[in-house]
Parts: C-alpha cells; sequence; structure tokens
C-alpha cells in the first residue's frame, strides 16, 4: 500500500488537532472547516472508501458511529443537531481514499449538498 495521509495521522507522524482517539477510532479537526464545527472520524485500520467495508467491518463502523454521537453530544451541538457524510470516489468528492466520515455543524446546513 502506498503511503497514506490518513493512516499518517492515525499513527501520529503527521500532526492534526485530535479530539479523539482509541484503539480502533481516531477523530481529528478538518484542516479546512466548512462549518464551525467540521471535524473528521476515522478508522485507524486502512479501508480505502465505504465501498470497500467488508461485513467483517461492521462492529468497527456501529463503533465509529457510536463515537460521533457521544463527541456530539459532549460537545453540546447533538440536540442542535448536526450532519454526518462520507463522500465516496470520484463522483461522491472523496479526496482522501481513506474511509472518513465528516462531522458538521455550529450552523443550518443546508439540503441538497451541491
Ligand atoms: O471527503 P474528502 O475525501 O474530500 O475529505 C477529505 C477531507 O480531509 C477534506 O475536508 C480536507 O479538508 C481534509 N484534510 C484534513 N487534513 C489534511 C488533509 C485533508 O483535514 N492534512
Amino acid at each position: 500500500m502506498n503511503s497514506c495521509l490518513f493512516c499518517e495521522i492515525a499513527a501520529g507522524r503527521i500532526a492534526a488537532r485530535r479530539l479523539y482517539e482509541d484503539e480502533q477510532v481516531v477523530a481529528f479537526a478538518d484542516i479546512d472547516p466548512k462549518a464551525p464545527v467540521h471535524f473528521l472520524v476515522i478508522p485507524r485500520r486502512h479501508i480505502a472508501s465505504l465501498a470497500d467495508v467488508q461485513t467483517e467491518d461492521g462492529a468497527l463502523l456501529g463503533h465509529l458511529l457510536r463515537v460521533v454521537a457521544q463527541l456530539a453530544h459532549e460537545q453540546d451541538f447533538s440536540d442542535s443537531g448536526y450532519r454526518v457524510v462520507t463522500n465516496c470516489h470520484a463522483d461522491g468528492g472523496q479526496s482522501v481514499d481513506h474511509l472518513h466520515f465528516h462531522v458538521l455543524a455550529g450552523r443550518a446546513l443546508q439540503w441538497p449538498p451541491g
């Protein structure tokens, strides 16, 4: 596998403003925020995109989404609301080929996205 930016962030070899980490997932602030709150939650293990998720990854994804909900609660934007997005492949707008969930909050988000 070629070097992966988010694998490097997960390993701590590239700096990011980390918000949460455990043995399975890492959350860090997006370097180019699109909302007052914008962070990414990634699995430590390299999975290229949602299209690459296998049946045996189900518990990992469930945990990852549970971490999103926990952070929303702890950061006090759970009640006002938020959006969770994963972009997949070219038409989905994916620019980093390591599965990541964007968490956006802090303003009324528009729908549909562009
Ligand atoms: O969904 P997509 O793959 O386009 O999202 C990648 C995200 O990773 C972007 O929002 C970008 O700002 C973010 N990023 C980051 N830190 C980096 C490089 C990219 O937070 N060093």
